[in-house]
């Protein structure tokens, strides 16, 4: 009998989020309704324009072998968004059209990190990033705990400038960013990023700048590139996607924007090798997408918006679970210390399945987190509320047994 998977650690890890899914599954194959508040799928349709152009486009012949650097109609119009929405001035060439966010990802830790060198995942960090670094051979990460304090407003500029610096080692190639971060909603402020900044010059590092809820801020709060700010964009890696800001997480259409200095890699070898290119017709879509009209994308933030309020809301009634309101993304990042009591952060999830609510521990998005979890609200503003009622009701009932 041939061994059939090789021996390396990450084809052996498992998925925190399937585990859930997995055992929400069997209770409503068994008949019980489940809220959903741990997926991170936006419960909206694509929208119409957008469909229409993948129709077109396929009927217009768009169906052979793509370009893998990306359809150049594509690039040209994500060439001028950027300068326009993100004030990052790329070249086409440097702008890699890439099977969604993740495989964006992908190829930047695939360029960055040689045997022996660390990712530093600022944390909490979004759950698979300790999967893609696993794949990059011999390459390691290291959480770094920043974005509740950030979004609780606990520390400086200086403050975050100084505890960067003071977590890098010899071996810390790069920081990986995520603003509007998941799961927490931390927007992260100019000030902080310029901080961030000043570090990441200073001590020589890459900063793989995931900025996938780029689109959903709230409270007047601002998305900052960081590879806009001065000095940047020579050491960032931005990675945008489709996905969130318009509702095509199954289209599979992100990007990258990288430094000229991967020119000679990024697409002609690890975009070529990796997915062959995107689906033209698809990208053709994602053009439509981005140069078409945006009101679509300010609609689904606003339901984003009223759902947080209406999340945060009946938390606070009289519940033991706090989360702070979050800026950003859609999930709230919840404190569960009390219902948790020291258990199992596994047996809280299955507990609270039991009266009906899944939900993702805080433990897939950094080891320190075992006492939150994610709440999301890309989710029917009705389950969002009635999640919310269950958790508060649990959570108090919990805290007085
Ligand atoms: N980054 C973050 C922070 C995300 O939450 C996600 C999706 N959940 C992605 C990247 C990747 O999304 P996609 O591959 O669908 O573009």
């Amino acid at each position: 009998m041939p061994r059939l998977i090789a021996d390396r650690p990450v084809l052996h890890t498992t998925s925190e989020l399937g585990r859930v899914m997995a055992a929400a599954r069997a209770r409503e194959q068994a008949g019980e309704r489940i809220i959903h508040l741990e997926r991170g799928e936006p419960d909206f349709d694509t929208p119409p324009h957008i469909v229409e152009a993948l129709a077109k486009a396929a009927r217009d012949g768009h169906t052979h072998y793509p370009d893998a650097h990306g359809e150049m109609s594509l690039r040209e119009v994500l060439v001028e968004k950027l300068a326009r929405e993100n004030r990052i001035r790329a070249h086409v060439d440097d702008v890699v059209v890439t099977a969604g966010g993740t495989h964006a990802l992908y190829l930047a830790i695939q360029c960055l990190l040689s045997p022996g060198e660390e990712l530093l995942l600022l944390s909490p960090h979004w759950m698979a990033l300790p999967k893609l670094v696993g794949f990059a051979a011999g390459a390691r990460y290291r959480t770094l705990p920043v974005y509740l304090e950030l979004l609780s407003g606990a520390w400086t500029p200086a403050q975050f400038a100084e505890r960067l610096r003071s977590s890098l080692r010899p071996e810390t190639k790069g920081l990986y960013l995520n603003t509007p971060n998941n799961p927490t909603g931390a927007v992260v402020s100019r000030a902080h990023l310029e901080a961030l900044a000043q570090v990441a010059v200073e001590r020589d590092l890459w900063v793989l700048s995931d900025e996938a809820y780029e689109h959903l801020t709230y409270d007047g709060e601002q998305h900052v590139s960081l590879a806009s700010l001065p000095g940047m964009a020579e050491r960032t890696v931005s990675v945008f996607t489709m996905s969130k800001s318009y509702a095509m997480t199954g289209w599979r259409v992100g990007y990258a924007v990288t430094p000229p200095a991967m020119r000679p890699v990024m697409a002609p070898l690890l975009a070529f090798y990796t997915t062959h290119g995107v689906f033209p017709s698809a990208q053709l879509a994602a053009r439509a997408a981005v140069s078409g009209p945006q009101d679509c994308v300010a609609r689904m933030r606003a339901a984003y918006d009223e759902r947080r309020r209406a999340m945060l809301a009946g938390l606070s009634a009289g519940s033991t679970v706090r989360a702070p309101m979050p800026k950003g993304a859609f999930y709230a990042f919840a404190n569960v210390a009390a219902a948790r009591g020291g258990r199992d952060p596994w047996a809280l999830v299955e507990e609270w399945l039991g009266f009906g609510v899944a939900v993702l521990p805080g433990t897939a998005f950094g080891p320190e987190h075992a006492d939150w979890v994610r709440l999301s609200m890309a989710t029917r503003a009705e389950d969002v509320a009635e999640g919310a009622r269950r958790i508060a009701q649990v959570a108090v009932a919990g805290a007085r047994a």
